[in-house]
């Protein structure tokens, strides 16, 4: 009797470890597949504002090109984590201008500034002038086009551009996200980001997505957003960014707001 019930007790005690260690294997492997799958094959095209010549906003000897190289490279290892692959439209301190030409630059602009024609779209008054052969283009927007065709080429599924801003009063402080006012998807890649990074780096004006017309959001086929992480004149937002931890705690949140960003498509 003895003996019976204890061969009982071990078979149902070899049962439920074994039960238990199927069901918790199982949750791991559902787990870690799902929180992969949102980001696994998707093509991301990460763009470090500025380079080169053009250093952006500086403060305090700490200049935007270098936080947004930085920065991007710490995203971009986030994202792949994920099993995202991932584009850096520039590895180092370059301003991307040589690769375009400024004929290709007009030509680029003469086909867009028909398309507007014929798709009834406003017509950007700079973007006529060049089309036009009034205007010659600016040396840095050959950069930005440069910036373009990359993620373009990749066909990436959306382009993440990031930068820093600058105010002349101190106390401005927080991210914004900028998007493209003609792209629904754009707008929620925006919201999706901004809402992770609000906490990290509250700003005064919640909810802090803008719409915007810069040439990057305007010329962009793809979801684009802007994202100025912080003010590099704020001593807590500049010093948050230099950081390790700052940088890591950015491309953290960065790489949720994009999670949910494919979530909700
Ligand atoms: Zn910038």
């Amino acid at each position: 009797m003895m003996l019976t019930n204890l061969k009982k007790f071990l078979i149902i005690t070899a049962g439920t470890i074994g039960f238990l260690l199927t069901i918790s294997f199982l949750f791991v492997k559902s787990n870690s597949f799902f929180s992969r799958s949102l980001l696994e094959e998707r093509v991301i095209t990460i763009d470090p504002g500025h380079g080169g010549i053009d250093s952006g906003s500086s403060h305090a000897g700490v200049t935007e090109k270098d936080i947004t190289l930085a920065i991007s490279k710490v995203i971009a290892a986030e994202l792949e984590k994920h099993g995202a692959s991932v584009i850096l439209t520039r590895t180092d301190d370059t301003d991307l201008w040589n690769e375009v030409s400024i004929e290709d630059e007009i030509n680029y602009t003469k086909r867009e500034y028909q398309e507007d024609l014929e798709l009834g779209r406003s017509i950007d008054p700079r973007d006529k002038g060049i089309a036009l052969g009034n205007r010659r283009p600016p040396t840095y927007r050959l950069g930005l086009r440069a910036r373009l065709l990359k993620a373009e080429a990749n066909k990436s599924d959306i382009l993440i551009s990031i930068h820093t801003n600058h105010f002349r009063s101190e106390s401005a402080k927080g991210a914004v996200t900028l998007y493209q006012p003609h792209s629904l998807y754009s707008q929620r890649l925006a919201i999706a980001i901004q809402n992770q990074l609000n906490s990290l780096l509250p700003g005064r004006n919640a909810p802090g997505i803008i719409a915007d017309d810069f040439f990057i959001l305007r010329r962009s086929k793809i979801p684009t957003v802007i994202i100025e992480i912080g003010f590099v004149s704020n001593k807590h937002d500049r010093e948050f960014m230099l950081s390790d931890e700052g940088q890591q705690a950015i491309a953290n949140a960065i790489a949720r707001g994009i999670e949910e960003y494919f979530k909700g498509l």
